[in-house]
């Protein structure tokens, strides 16, 4: 299975509270005027300027298990390799809100409008994050129409740069994937442009494989936790 998917904008939901809680506003604050205009103006932005597409490909383990070697600089122990090995389907994917919203942000940066780019870029993250969600649904959906039992099973994504899965490992997936394919394209440093770009790997499987204890080393100074969420969500 491979796709090119266009997401329709109206599908990436951007929760006020959320989009809020990720500037550090706590939730049920008033906002000033000025603020309220700058979170207003940065969905419009992206009601206007998101082109939200992804691509996804099925791969098996044995491929992966190139894909995710990479340059051989991953933590030795990491939940993602325990994860893949017990999963049922791969498919590696990479997801964009386009190059006209990411550009917006820069702008916004480069002009002086910090509090606006701010903004706009927390709202960009969120709806990029919320695609890999979709890609995950489209994969669900996928594997339920093609095996009944396939329907109980749980996807969920991960990227390089997390987990232990070490950066270096987008040259590896990039190789394999292509999603210069829709405009994504990676550079020297492993970093996408448009920079509100995510690609990883879809594991699908059951809902227990995606359950893991974070205490690796490298959790000590992981600021967001994530995973935690996630695991709520099986
Ligand atoms: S705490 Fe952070 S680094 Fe550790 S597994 Fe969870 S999301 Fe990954």
């Amino acid at each position: 299975m491979r796709s090119i998917i266009s997401f329709a904008r109206e599908d990436i939901k951007l929760p006020r509270k959320e989009i809020l809680r990720s500037q550090g506003i706590p939730d049920e604050s008033e906002l000033s005027e000025n603020f309220e205009r700058v979170y207003t103006e940065a969905i419009e932005y992206f009601q206007e300027l998101a082109e939200p597409k992804g691509i996804m490909n099925e791969i098996t383990t044995s491929v992966f298990e190139g894909v995710f070697r990479g340059e051989g600089l991953n933590e030795n122990e990491n939940p993602v390799e325990d994860i893949y090995r017990k999963s049922s389907y791969l498919v590696l994917f990479a997801v964009t809100v386009g190059h006209i919203l990411s550009e917006k942000v820069t702008e916004l940066f480069n002009t002086g409008y910090y509090a606006d780019g701010y903004m706009l870029d927390s709202v960009s993250s969120y709806a990029a994050d919320q695609l890999v969600e979709l890609a995950a649904q489209n994969m669900q959906l996928e594997l339920a129409g093609r095996e009944p039992a396939a329907a109980s099973l749980r996807v969920l994504g991960y990227s390089p740069g997390y987990c232990g899965w070490h950066i270096s490992g987008q040259k590896k997936l990039f190789e394999v994937l292509h999603p210069e394919e829709i405009g994504i394209t990676l550079n020297e440093s492993c970093l996408m442009s448009p920079i509100k770009s995510v690609s990883g790997v879809l594991i699908g499987g059951p809902a227990e494989i995606h359950e893991f204890v974070n205490s690796y080393p490298f959790c000590h100074a992981c600021r967001t936790k994530s995973c935690l969420k996630r695991m709520r969500s099986l």
